[in-house]
């Protein structure tokens, strides 16, 4: 290796170490002049953490109303079910279904209406369509259209997939379905309390993220036992200062945006900052807060952080503020509170 091929290797580690350490892509925000009040940050996780990490939950079983979801409460942490509104196990519950679940904060995703397949493009359509609607039908504050998570019924022979990959696909896309990530959980990987401890301090040393995927809980089929199950929220729970524990849309919708996300000065100074932050994703699915982060004048001590009709107060630590904002190009206006107008 040559001196040259030396040096530029060496400069994109350390590089690539600040972006590691502090969780933070430059958005490439200038401000006129040496100044840099107005320099800004998308951090590359909401909140600032160090990395992102899903629960899922397969099959809409009686399990996961009975013991999951009264685990994850307990621990106000989020898990995602992929229910399967056509089947006799979610019938015998849909009152649940429909209003405890949403109520606790949980997130519903599509695994098919009825689970059989892929047996023509009609019944194809019918089976998201139908799972869609019924997710509409539990969440009816939610806006529409809006990108829901999609898991492919596994564990069924070939002769119930014969539509093309594409023409799979292409339904995907008109119900606007995000595949997830492949099935990765007890009891076909990660069995003991070690491996599963292990991929929560993975994802945190990757920086990126994380899953465990389980169908029954303490009962049903596939069963993870109670105390392995809580071991693993446990275990997020002490982590949770790292990890931003969310939904499979979330994390897609904020890594998409982030990834082509723009921040432009409008105007920096001791009065105030006003930015504008854009990304190329549609904003109608892609409308997901980024957390920003903004250098402001030594003299703030807190500020007001408006965006169209939100606003908020926000304290500054070292010279520095983190925010959320939609990269819809709306304006950010950054407003320094003075000590005699705060209460
Ligand atoms: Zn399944």
């Amino acid at each position: 290796m040559n001196r040259n091929v030396t040096f530029c290797f060496l400069y994109f580690l350390g590089l690539a170490a600040v972006v590691l350490v502090t969780g933070c892509l430059s958005a490439g925000a200038e401000v006129a002049g040496t100044d840099i009040t107005g320099k800004t940050d998308v951090c590359k996780w909401q909140d600032g953490k160090q990395a992102v990490f899903l629960l899922e939950f397969d099959d809409s079983l009686v399990s996961h109303i009975d013991h999951a979801i009264p685990e994850l409460i307990k621990r106000d942490l989020i898990g995602t079910f992929y229910i399967n509104p056509g089947q006799k196990k979610y019938k015998s519950q849909q009152l649940e279904w429909r209003t405890e679940v949403k109520a606790a904060g949980m997130v519903l995703a599509n695994h098919t209406y009825t689970h059989i397949g892929a047996l023509s493009v009609d019944a194809w359509d019918r089976e998201l369509a139908l799972c869609n609607e019924e997710i509409a039908r539990c969440c009816p504050n939610l806006p529409m259209p809006r990108l829901i998570s999609y898991a492919k019924p596994g564990g069924l022979p070939s002769d119930h997939w014969l539509l093309s990959d594409e023409e799979m696909a292409a339904s995907l896309k008109k119900h606007n379905l995000i595949e997830r990530p492949r099935f990765w959980g007890p009891p076909f990987e990660g069995n003991s309390v070690e491996e599963l401890y292990a991929v929560i301090d993975q994802a945190v040393i990757s920086g990126e993220m994380g899953h465990i995927d389980f169908h029954g809980v303490g009962g049903d089929w596939h069963v993870v036992p109670m105390d392995l199950f809580t071991a693993v929220l446990d275990k997020l729970v002490e982590r949770r200062s790292e990890l931003w524990i969310t939904d499979p849309i979330s994390w897609h919708q904020y890594a998409t945006e982030r990834e082509t996300a723009r921040v432009n000065v409008v105007k920096a100074n001791e009065r105030g900052i006003q930015l504008r932050l854009t990304c190329n994703a549609d904003p109608t699915l892609y409308d997901l807060p980024l957390t920003l982060i903004t250098r402001v004048p030594d003299t703030w001590s807190a500020c007001t952080v408006s965006q169209g009709k939100t606003t908020c107060e926000v304290a500054v630590i070292d010279g520095t503020l983190q925010y959320t904002a939609v990269p819809t190009g709306a304006i950010i206006h950054l407003t320094p509170v003075s000590e005699k107008t705060r209460p």
